[in-house]
């Protein structure tokens, strides 16, 4: 077994099968994901509640709204100001190019859907990819910063690598139906062991497989 398909099969031991609670509204996916960029995920939660709450996350609703309601209802997720004026432009732009339903955009093939979805302000490859794998159930694996922190750290890319070369060597020694539980899993054993900072390489199932291991502040 090559040395890469040894890592992702340690990890998909050890964090084994994930069972996240889809939202099964690939709009309101689009949106928490927007929200989850650079949050934390209880803060992520509490703006998706509040807006939910507060003015409700349906294209309609938030391209009626105002910059200033839609920050104020999602104040805990930071740049609250900046990113109310983002989700306001993503609703209008659905409502105006889709009616206001991104289901059909789900029926497109993998590389049609993700070029529509980077259309829209605030959606980059990695949201693109995180909403066309939950909300579309599309065999894409997702890069965040955890898991490009910890493929670079492995070894498995040069440090300069771009988010699709990370997502094309992970794919590739996956199986597909495997991408969600190797996405959640990873992000799990970047916040848990391999950390930005402080990495626990004494308490680390790789770290027989590691070229970093033991490095007190690894890239
Ligand atoms: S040995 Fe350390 S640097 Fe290497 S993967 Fe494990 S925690 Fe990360």
């Amino acid at each position: 077994m090559e040395r890469v398909e040894e890592i992702v099969s340690r990890v998909l031991t050890r964090y084994g099968v994930m069972n996240p609670p889809r939202i099964g509204d690939p709009f309101k996916g689009l949106i928490r994901t927007i929200l989850s960029q650079n949050t934390s995920r209880a803060n992520t939660q509490a703006a998706y509640r509040r807006l939910e709450s507060l003015i409700g996350v349906e294209p309609r609703r938030l391209a009626e709204a105002s910059i200033e309601e839609i920050a104020e209802a999602i104040r805990p997720a930071g740049m609250h100001r900046q990113r109310a004026g983002v989700i306001k432009r993503v609703a209008e732009l659905i409502l105006r190019r889709y009616g206001g339903d991104l289901k059909p955009l789900l029926d497109r093939p993998y590389e049609e859907a993700r070029r529509l979805l980077m259309e829209l302000p605030g959606v980059g490859r990695k949201t693109a990819d995180v909403v066309l794998l939950f909300e579309g159930g599309f065999r894409v694996l997702p890069i965040d910063r955890h898991i490009h922190r910890i493929a670079v750290r492995l070894g498995l890319v040069p440090r300069g690598a771009d988010y699709d070369e990370v997502r094309r060597t992970l794919e590739a020694a996956a199986s597909p139906e495997r991408y969600l539980d190797l996405h959640l899993g990873l992000i799990r054993f970047g916040r848990e062991i391999c950390r930005a900072r402080r990495p626990r390489c004494d308490a680390c199932f790789l770290s027989d497989l590691c070229p970093r291991r033991g490095v007190s502040n690894p890239p």
